[in-house]
């Protein structure tokens, strides 16, 4: 079963709020663009590669965007899939055109067709995903579980090249449509070899309970504070800032279309970039000097509570 499934990061969640709502001149702009881009990117593999581990859902324990703490250093897991006899990891790259891995180099470079570019060198990075994810089982009194990491290329149109040692790299790069069966064979193998049945459900709840939440702080990374967000609804169609509020909706005034709920979108701004909690003064200022009535009507109908004490609302 899938344990934790993957939601959009927030690092991502928070750019993407974050940049059409910043003055055009602002410094760190194209930087957040360009990281923005990136991680969608990241983000749009993982999702292709979940799409082929759905199948092992009903036989496997899998757990997505694994974050845990080693000696106080964290770590990340694209996927966490807890088989019969051992643990995989999965970590998914998404790259367009050709790659090529240099076995004697540990290097590898991206061809697009416009530019070469340089990367990290994957097999390295999930043996250290590895590394640590030892020393967190090992901690946890779980040493014997074996754990097998993996590098899942998501676009089945890229193509992999290798420079050096093609062995070394098929034995732990693959496509994402090769993987389930990988993990089957590999499993079977294992129990075949007298491997001991791992309490699967009980160690992915174990994890999971230890599972933080990646984030960033948009001040350190980008210089973004939570007076440069600039307030108003954005329209859902052409991407104007500065809705106005008509008769039961928002009506754009550049493309003239109609909304209804744009105002959610705009309240998960606030709270995701502003501050965690809003009062009735701050949402009115925030939506676009909106009146009283609406605004209390709006916060009641928004699905988030109110904090008494602080006379303000926030999610639960
Ligand atoms: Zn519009």
């Amino acid at each position: 079963m899938i344990l934790q499934n993957r939601v959009k990061p927030l690092p991502l969640q928070k750019l993407d709020a974050a940049i059409p709502r910043l003055p055009p001149q602002f410094r760190s702009l194209p930087k957040m663009k360009e990281d923005a881009k990136k991680q969608q990117q990241g983000y749009s593999g993982e999702r292709k590669v979940d799409y082929f581990l759905d199948n092992l859902a009903s036989m496997y324990t899998i757990l997505r965007d694994v974050y845990l703490q080693d000696n106080s250093k964290n770590f990340q897991i694209d996927t966490g899939l807890i088989a019969n006899h051992s643990i995989f990891i999965i970590d998914s790259k998404n790259y367009k055109g050709t790659i090529t891995f240099n076995t004697t180099l540990k290097q590898l470079t991206r061809d697009d067709g416009k530019i070469e570019a340089g990367f990290e060198y994957p097999p390295t990075q999930v043996e250290n995903q590895k590394f640590h994810l030892q020393n967190w089982l090992a901690r946890h009194n779980l040493e014997h579980i074996p754990v097998k990491a993996y590098v899942a290329i998501a676009d089945p149109s890229t193509i992999v090249k290798v420079d050096g040692d093609e062995e070394e790299i098929a034995k732990v790069v693959m496509h994402g449509a090769a993987v389930p069966q990988m993990i089957t064979d590999k499993d079977h193998e294992a129990g075949r070899k007298g491997a001991k049945k791992l309490q699967d459900y009980q160690i992915g709840k174990m994890i999971l309970r230890e599972c933080g939440e990646f984030d960033i702080d948009m001040f350190k990374r980008y210089g973004v504070r939570p007076t440069d967000i600039l307030p108003g609804v954005i329209c859902p169609n052409c991407g104007l800032r500065g809705m106005e509020r008509v008769y039961n909706g928002w009506g754009c005034k550049k493309c003239k279309c109609f909304s209804k709920n744009a105002h959610m979108k705009a309240i998960a701004d606030y709270l995701l970039l502003v501050k965690d909690s809003i009062t009735n003064k701050d949402c009115a200022w925030f939506l676009g000097k909106i009146t009283r009535g609406t605004t209390t009507r709006i916060l009641k109908t928004s699905g988030l509570l109110y904090d008494k004490q602080h006379r303000c609302w926030r999610k639960e």
